[in-house]
């Protein structure tokens, strides 16, 4: 059974960032619209007319949030949440727009971006300048792919904590970017337990777990993040991680490494998979 819970992570995110980057970068905003104002943080009115002909210059990514830089100084973070997508097509003048796409831009060129949202737990909210959206994103920890994120600065991360390492791992305040799938994903790779304090991690089990944070986002990255329930690019493609998931959502199924049954605990209200033979 796949825990369908699941939500864009820094992968995912990052996948998005980059695909937009290269196919919105230079279009100019001609109008907004939206039938879900409460999805809009600062109101409608504001933001619809803050975005209003400003060209977009470049597109990033924090934690899982998307950042868009416009002209004018302005930046546009994007709150994909649980199960938020974004969308780019030719806009097609009488076609039937679908139920979940909540907020809609228009660009200059013809194109358009769709904001879909199952659940509306997505939200859109734009600065007024760089500082004003660090100031929005000021509660996360230190995004994990960043040079920032250095083995002592996770030595510190984990000193300071009573929670376990699994929780630890997903918890955005002390390091943004990773949830569920990639936490239990890492976990196995450094052969470190979820059910480990997160302070008790020896020296070489740190520098292991450090390693594989590195390592599995990476090669998520390249694959273009994981498929399992919601997730799609910004051109509607899947992407191909759920292929090479060594533990997320295969409890029952037997350990690719040792053979032991894949085990599934629920550890902070979120279904934890780990092999209890490679995981100490
Ligand atoms: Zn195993």
């Amino acid at each position: 059974v796949i825990d369908i819970k699941s939500m864009p992570e820094l992968p995912e995110v990052e996948t998005i960032a980059r695909d937009l980057r290269k196919k919105i970068k230079g279009e100019v905003i001609t109008s907004f619209w939206s039938d879900w104002k409460k999805g809009i943080r600062g109101g409608y009115v504001d933001f619809a007319r803050g975005v209003k002909g400003r060209k977009i210059l470049d597109i990033g990514r924090f934690g899982k949030n998307l950042m868009l830089w416009l002209s004018g100084g302005r930046v546009m973070l994007v709150h994909l949440r649980m199960t938020g997508k974004l969308i780019l097509r030719r806009a097609m003048p009488g076609a039937k727009r679908d139920k979940h796409v909540h907020h809609i831009f228009y660009f200059r060129s013809g194109k358009i971006l769709e904001f879909s949202d199952v659940r509306k737990f997505g939200s859109l909210e734009l600065r007024r300048s760089q500082a004003s959206a660090q100031g929005s994103l000021k509660n996360l920890g230190t995004d994990v792919l960043s040079d920032g994120f250095t083995l002592e600065k996770f030595d510190d991360i984990l000193n300071g904590s009573k929670a376990k390492i699994k929780q630890l791992l997903m918890d955005q305040r002390k390091m943004a970017g990773l949830g569920n799938i990639y936490a239990s994903e890492i976990l196995f790779r450094a052969g470190i337990s979820p059910l480990r304090k997160a302070h008790s991690l020896t020296r070489s089990e740190r520098k292991k777990t450090h390693q594989a944070i590195k390592d599995i986002l990476k090669k998520a990255v390249e694959m273009r993040g994981t498929s399992i329930s919601d997730y799609r690019d910004a051109s509607g493609r899947r992407g191909a991680f759920q292929r090479v998931l060594a533990v997320y959502g295969r409890a029952g199924k037997s350990c690719s490494h040792c053979g032991t049954i894949i085990s599934r605990e629920v550890i902070g209200q979120r279904g934890t998979f780990f092999c209890k033979s490679c995981q100490k």
